[in-house]
């Protein structure tokens, strides 16, 4: 697990799309783009729909960034987003339907055990009416009143008030007394999909044919003259704009430096955020007690509950064992294998160590030490939700950035990382040539 071998899985699946570096001044591309992942490809897509040449520089040897789906056991299993969210908004679900892709509804009843046994009817009406009142109680004080921890916002729940702040806590990226109440319910998880054959592997489908430039780390962007000079191993890209994708985790440990720097506002919105974590365990569990696919399961009542639990992906004995931020930093400097160590012994407490005698761990990711993502998504500390939005306006008129960091009402999702990258072509396509500017899609 986490071994070089698994990584290497990784950054060998998904294969380049052809690529090109324009070496003569002739060939320099009206924009630069940095990343190859969900908001640079859409980035991408819309520039060229629009007529303006472009160059994606990405840093890995694979395109998709947070985005990935790699084949276990002959069948695909993403390794990092999963899940269309928010289905009416998502703009990967609107562009999916036009392009008659495999999507499938999320079903929205999930299995609920207490302590290893099938919980009742009451149970389960317990836990959802837990989950209501405390969504309720977070919406309407973030109306209210000022910023604070979202924690503060949630009503007294009973047993299951744990419960539910775990699980709120997991999908944040980090527990809810670190995530700003402000910014909380402008996250939209109704109506979800997913899609067969992996998120990963439609996201890659996506970047078809673009140019796109592998293995080609942006080191510094330069706009101190005219347009940009983007500084790479590759020799120096000039660009008369630059859409900047690249997670707010590795911007904040300089990976790109700025000439000159960033202004302070710009600067502090990008040290704004802190790093979200949430991880897969990979389990492949034929015998696991779960039937149908695709549903979440909710183990309660033991002294370990594991927030996040999906169950038999697309109808395979797959399934993910998910790790929120605490129990990553748990982890952390112990042997590779202990998030491994961690899982079995999460599931052997709730249904006994026969129950898990076929269950095997494939993979465990470890995107929080990735040098290119640094975290798997980018969250908002309590009183500072406005740093989403800093981000949207450009910067010398010529550099861009995007990504899901700068989405209200989908951050932390490839659909909102897509929306910001569609969102940012625009604004450069109405800066560089007006007469181009076509509607989004
Ligand atoms: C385990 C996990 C599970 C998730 N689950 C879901 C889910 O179910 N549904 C969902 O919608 N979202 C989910 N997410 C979040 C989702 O994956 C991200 O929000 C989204 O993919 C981010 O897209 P992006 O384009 O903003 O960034 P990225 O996909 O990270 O793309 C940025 C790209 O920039 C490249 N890069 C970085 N630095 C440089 C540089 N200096 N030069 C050149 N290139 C550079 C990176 O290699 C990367 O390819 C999950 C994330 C993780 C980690």
């Amino acid at each position: 697990m986490n071994g070089p071998s698994a990584r290497r899985g990784v950054e060998e699946a998904v294969k380049p799309a052809e690529p090109t570096f324009p070496r003569t001044p002739s060939d320099v591309p009206d924009v630069a783009i940095v990343g190859a992942g969900s908001a640079g490809i859409a980035a991408a897509r819309r520039l060229v729909a629009a007529g303006l040449s472009v160059t994606v520089l990405e840093a890995r040897s694979r395109i998709g960034g947070r985005t990935v789906t790699v084949p276990l056991k002959a069948h695909p299993v993403d390794l990092g987003a999963h899940w269309l969210h928010a289905g009416p908004i998502n703009p990967l679900v609107r562009l999916g339907r036009e392009r008659g892709e495999p999507l499938r509804r999320a079903p929205v009843e999930g299995h609920l055990f207490v302590r290893g046994r099938k919980g009742s009817r009451a149970d389960r009406a317990a836990l959802d009416a837990a989950f209501d009142r405390a969504d309720r109680a977070m919406s309407q004080e973030a109306r209210r009143r000022e910023d604070q921890p979202a924690a503060r916002a949630l009503p007294p729940m009973g047993p299951h008030g744990r419960r539910v702040a775990k699980v709120h806590g997991l999908v944040s990226g980090r527990p809810l007394d670190e995530v700003s109440l402000h910014d909380f319910p402008s996250m939209e998880y109704a109506d979800n999909l997913f899609i067969a054959g992996g998120l990963g592997a439609y996201v890659a489908r996506l970047a078809r044919a673009l140019p796109i430039r592998l293995n080609t780390p942006v080191r510094a962007v330069d706009w101190s003259g005219e347009g940009v000079r983007l500084e790479t191993a590759e020799g120096t890209l000039r660009a008369r704009a630059v859409i900047v994708t690249a997670p707010m985790a590795v911007l904040q440990r300089d990976a790109i430096r700025f000439a000159p720097a960033l202004p302070p506002a710009v600067r502090d919105a990008i040290h704004g955020f802190t790093p979200g974590v949430y991880e897969h365990v990979v389990l492949h569990w034929p015998d696991s007690p779960f039937d149908g696919p695709d549903r979440l399961a909710s183990l309660v009542g033991g002294h370990r509950e594991p927030p996040g639990l999906l169950t038999r992906i697309d109808g395979t004995p797959f399934h993910f064992f998910e790790l929120d931020q605490p129990a990553a930093a748990r982890l952390d400097g112990r042997d590779p294998h202990a998030p491994a160590r961690f899982a079995r012994a999460v599931l052997a407490e709730h249904f006994g160590h026969r129950a898990i005698r076929n269950l095997s761990v494939s993979l465990g990711t470890a995107w929080r030490h990735d040098p290119w993502s640094r975290a798997s998504w980018a969250v908002v500390p309590p009183g500072s939700y406005a740093i989403r939005d800093t981000l949207k306006a450009p910067v010398g008129e010529r550099i861009w950035f995007a990504g899901e960091a700068l989405s209200r009402a989908q951050w932390g999702t490839a659909g909102g990382a897509w929306e910001e990258g569609e969102r940012a072509a625009g604004e450069v396509i109405g800066r560089l040539s007006p007469a181009h500017v076509v509607p989004a899609g």
